[in-house]
């Protein structure tokens, strides 16, 4: 769909204005992400209170918020053990105590014996007897009416209490100008295939619930209503990826048909063949490439799998078609490591290399980016140096995101806007080794194609992992020297320090210096994030070709390097790091023949989070396994990270028990937009209005 979706008939009747309530109500309601009547509508409670029965006092259950009413039959201001008042209510079928502990002057007043009151809290065994302590309590009269349906209760701000927002949303549920507003956005053929409840009797019953209802389904939020709303959320997002998709289906990309020369000429002389999966998602994305739309192919593969040699003959398909490629890596290391690695497969075959770093010489900086702008240079290859503005590439055909989830949607932006003219787009590939459990790349990914590398290169035997304390790293150390005694090598990774880089720099050094002590006779290096480009290559060669023995190293060395005579990994504070960051560390070990052992070594006492996560790394080794477990652990917002914020959340679905519903949204969304694409805007519009623009980068 191009253009705007705003259909400003449909704007300005969902504007919340000054007719509606005052400015300062809604400068607090905007605070709370409510800029017009549809957020309002969406409002929903957090949970519900049952103001709807009373509970004789004998017959409460404990432990659940009743209410309970009866006559005040003694009152009094404790000062001992601190001050409180506290009334002891009756209703004939016992006695509850009621303490305040925080109270003001017009409570004592309020609450002397004879007076009738309701009280709504939570029922438990004190030192007395059964009490309630800070219930919600009011002064009442004989016969006054019950609440006939559940009292939601709602998110609410400073300054803004429960009882402005109930009233704001009764004004909003009876005007009955919203009826468009509140009209379905799914026809009733869809409604009835999928057993969904209507969007107007969803939303007011979960505002205005029934005494009847069942609290529970409220409450655990699996009522129908409430997988409407549920379900619509979905289908929101899955309409936008659609939507987005189409777009870039409509936009125009260099075809680059497979010609099997250049890539002919590298499969010949790789020492390996490629494995299944490699020539699978080999295929797809070749096919891709060969299509005059711009590919946005999302290529997944454990640690390990074989991601850069796919990346590789992929570059080499737009290369034989006469385009440049880019591939972007998120760190120094590794950039400089492709740029080895692949200058070595790619000299036999003549084809210019250049690397792009940002902490490149001048002259070297000039040469390459001249190399890229003639069209010289076939593939380059760099940080995120690459999509800066000075570089332009003469034919952009292919550009390769490495460790994808490391960027931002803005950085992978840039590099697909770096063709010359801005009409032809170049393919992306983007790759990523945390793997993306299937619920998540079927919502927040779902505009992306997936290749996924299930299979490991043959020979590799899974890596070891042990846990041991801290209190034996004399004994680990020794094992180093057995270990590098026999011709392998070793990484030791230092302390992850989140709050200063300093203190985590000064850490490194220290362990350097120890181990370079008590190890004097094996050969020691040492890598950490602020050392200069060029020294933490020349580190990282010396270690590559066996010349340092141990290598010494802060996280820097987290990502995609590949050295596969190292069989041996200590992890200093293992229990500090996340669980991708502990997949990934581990996943540098185990690369040639030899068995790989992982050594976590941990600090007690250990945190709940930090033992689950031990012991989820200990026990897994496959990664699609472990990143299920970390987003169960974490949930998307945080396992997506901060840098993929670009991505509106979801509010009310729980992704791993609403999973159905995302299967049913996506085939939904793909029917609504053949079938009605008039609802699907009115529904896409109401959902993310505005930020529906930020779905289509
Ligand atoms: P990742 O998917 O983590 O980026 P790499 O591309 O770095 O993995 O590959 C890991 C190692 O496996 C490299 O040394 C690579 O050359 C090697 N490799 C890749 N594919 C195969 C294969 N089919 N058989 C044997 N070794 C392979
Ligand atoms: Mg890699």
């Amino acid at each position: 769909m191009q253009g705007k979706l705003i259909n400003n008939s449909a704007k300005v009747a969902s504007e919340l204005n000054a007719t509606f309530a005052s400015k300062p109500v809604l400068a607090k309601l905007s605070r709370l992400g409510v800029t017009n009547k549809f957020e309002l509508l969406l409002h929903l409670p957090l949970r519900y209170e049952d103001e709807t029965h009373i509970y004789p006092i004998n017959d409460a259950p404990e432990g659940k918020v009743v209410q309970i009413e009866g006559q005040i039959v003694h009152s009094e201001v404790l000062s001992q053990p601190r001050r409180q008042l506290v009334f002891q209510v009756a209703d004939g079928s016992g006695v509850l105590f009621v303490r305040l502990l925080n109270f003001y002057g017009s409570q004592v007043k309020a609450f002397t014996v004879d007076k009738r009151v309701r009280l709504l809290g939570e029922m438990r065994q004190g030192f007395y007897g059964v009490e309630m302590i800070h219930p919600k309590c009011r002064v009442v009269h004989k016969g006054d009416p019950l609440a006939d349906t559940l009292t939601p209760v709602y998110p609410t701000t400073v300054g803004l209490s429960q009882q402005m927002i109930r009233k704001l949303l009764e004004k909003l549920l009876n005007s009955h100008e919203n009826i468009e507003f509140f009209s379905d956005t799914l026809p009733g053929s869809i409604l009835a295939h999928y057993q969904l409840a209507g969007f107007k009797d969803s939303v007011m019953l979960l505002h205005k619930p029934p005494p009847d209802v069942s609290a529970d389904s409220l409450q655990t939020r699996t009522h129908p209503a409430w997988r409407r709303i549920k379900f619509d959320e979905l289908l929101a997002q899955q309409l936008s990826m659609r939507l987005h998709y189409r777009q870039r289906r409509s936009r125009n990309a260099p075809a680059l048909p497979a010609k099997n020369k250049l890539t002919g000429a590298l499969l010949a002389s790789l020492t390996f063949g490629l494995t299944n999966a490699q020539k699978r998602t080999l295929a797809e994305v070749s096919q891709d490439l060969a299509s005059p739309y711009p590919m946005q192919r999302l290529l997944q593969g454990d640690v390990g799998s074989g991601k850069t040699v796919v990346a590789t003959l992929a570059a080499l398909q737009a290369i034989e078609n006469g385009y440049q490629a880019a591939i972007m890596a998120p760190t120094e290391i590794l950039a400089e490591q492709h740029f080895h690695k692949l200058s070595g497969w790619l000299a036999p075959l003549e084809i210019t290399v250049v690397w792009l770093s940002g902490r490149q010489k001048k002259k070297q900086r000039d040469a390459a980016l001249a190399g890229i702008a003639t069209g010289n240079a076939l593939l380059a290859i760099g940080t995120h140096a690459l999509f800066q503005e000075k570089v332009e590439f003469d034919r952009l055909g292919l550009a390769f995101i490495d460790e994808q989830h490391r960027f931002g949607v803005h950085q992978r932006l840039a590099l697909s806007q770096k063709g010359k003219k801005a009409s032809i787009v170049p393919h992306q590939l983007m790759m990523s080794a945390t793997p993306i459990p299937r619920t998540l790349s079927m919502s927040y990914y779902a505009d992306l194609d997936v290749s996924v590398i299930d299979e490991l290169p043959p020979g590799r035997t899974p890596v070891i992992t042990k846990l041991i304390a801290e209190s034996r790293r004399d004994e680990i150390i020794m094992r180093i020297r057995d270990v590098c005694h026999t011709g392998k090598q070793v990484y030791w990774v230092c302390p992850l320090i989140e709050e200063s880089e300093t203190l985590q720099l000064k850490t490194a050094i220290e362990t350097y210096e120890t181990l370079s002590q008590m190890l004097s006779e094996l050969k020691i290096g040492l890598v950490h994030g602020r050392l200069q480009a060029q020294e933490k290559s020349a580190v990282m060669k010396l270690f590559q070709q066996g010349e340092i023995q141990l290598l010494v190293a802060t996280t820097v060395i987290e990502v995609g390097v590949d050295v596969p005579n190292a069989s041996l990994m200590v992890i200093e504070h293992a229990e500090r790091m996340g669980l991708s960051q502990l997949h990934q560390l581990r996943g540098r070990i185990g690369r040639g023949a030899n068995t790989g052992i992982c050594i976590l070594m941990y600090q007690e006492p250990l945190s709940e989070i930090a033992r689950t996560r031990l012991k989820i790394i200990f026990e897994h080794t496959d990664g699609f396994e472990i990143a299920r477990q970390d987003l169960n652990l974490r949930g998307p917002g945080e396992f997506l990270g901060v840098r993929q914020s670009g991505v509106p959340m979801l509010r009310f679905t729980d992704l791993d028990k609403d999973f159905d519903l995302l299967d049913a949204a996506q085939s939904v969304a793909d029917e609504v937009l053949s079938t009605h694409p008039q609802l699907a805007r009115q529904h896409l519009q109401r959902w993310l209005g505005e930020k529906s623009e930020y779905l289509r980068v």
